[in-house]
């Protein structure tokens, strides 16, 4: 496995592939790999003859108050993890290579960016289309698999690869759990063993909302109502969001119908944790 750090280096290895033929398959992260991350990689791995895992903590999709700085890293156990589940080339660019002072354009989704995540966290998906639009012209894949955990990050992420006509396919991949049913995230590292068991309230809402639907409910509301209860009988947990949206045009439902996405944003402790589940009839 390769490691490439300078961006100049990284499109001409992508251009060599391409002209040899391969298929390129990539899958851009923030690092501190788990099995959700390992997860998308065998998936590429699957369908591409060349995988390139980016490791970028990217500034700008951090709020002047977020985890930036603490942000948990680990390259060397990122690199072992991503060879062993396939990765061909790890692009691990340098930060002031990706942003110069000179830096000027942006890449901005307007409206379903201002919904759910993008109420609490102000220009967080401007700061993630930026990245990931830069990433596509510098490794120039033939397709990008995202998880479904972000589900929002990866509505979005579609929608501008469609307006802006980038050629390349968005693959999503499902979300990975641990046993007792959190979403595994970096983020998780932040809780203590009391927090860590009040999160697993998301979850468990979140399942009994889909138990709720699948036993012929179908109000919104009601749906609300009942994974806020659950939630809320935690002591260290705060509702950021609870809604329930239709999954591409992520507008609110106001009746469950075939297509439907429960979508959840919660802070435990000070960590904000996201989770969401299909909840068609
Ligand atoms: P991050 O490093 O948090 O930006 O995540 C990189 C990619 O991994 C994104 O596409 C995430 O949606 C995906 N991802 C993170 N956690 C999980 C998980 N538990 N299951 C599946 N995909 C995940």
């Amino acid at each position: 496995m390769k490691i490439i750090r300078s961006i100049d280096q990284m499109q001409k290895t992508a251009e060599l592939l391409r002209q040899e033929g391969k298929t390129i398959g990539f899958v851009p992260t923030l690092g501190y790999f788990h099995e959700g991350h390992l997860s998308l990689i065998r998936l590429a791995n699957k369908k591409a003859d060349t995988v390139i895992v980016s490791i970028f903590v990217n500034p700008t999709q951090f709020g002047p108050n977020e985890d930036l700085d603490n942000y948990p890293r680990n390259f060397k156990k990122d690199k072992k993890t991503a060879e062993m589940n396939g990765a061909d080339i790890i692009f691990y660019p340098e930060k002031n290579k990706m942003y110069s002072p000179e830096h000027l354009t942006n890449v901005y989704v307007d409206s379903i960016t201002e919904i759910l995540c993008g109420s609490s966290r102000p220009d967080h998906f401007k700061g993630v289309t930026t990245v990931c639009a830069k990433l596509f012209n510098i490794v120039k894949p033939h397709f990008a698999v995202f998880g479904e955990k972000d589900f929002q990050q990866s509505v979005v992420i579609k929608q501008m690869v469609k307006d802006l006509n980038f050629d390349l396919d968005i693959i999503t991949s499902p979300i990975i759990r641990e046993d007792d049913g959190l979403a595994m995230s970096s983020r998780n590292t932040y809780l203590s063993s009391e927090e860590r068991k009040d999160a697993l309230s998301l979850f468990q809402s979140l399942r009994a909302a889909q138990k709720m639907i699948q036993n012929g409910e179908k109000n919104p509301d009601k749906l609300k109502d009942a994974i806020t209860k659950i939630i809320s009988s935690k002591k260290n947990t705060k509702i950021d969001y609870i809604q329930i949206i239709h999954p591409q045009t992520l507008n609110p439902l106001k009746q469950i119908k075939e297509q439907a996405r429960i979508v959840i944003a919660v802070f435990v402790g000070k960590t904000r944790l996201i989770d969401n589940i299909a909840a068609e009839i």
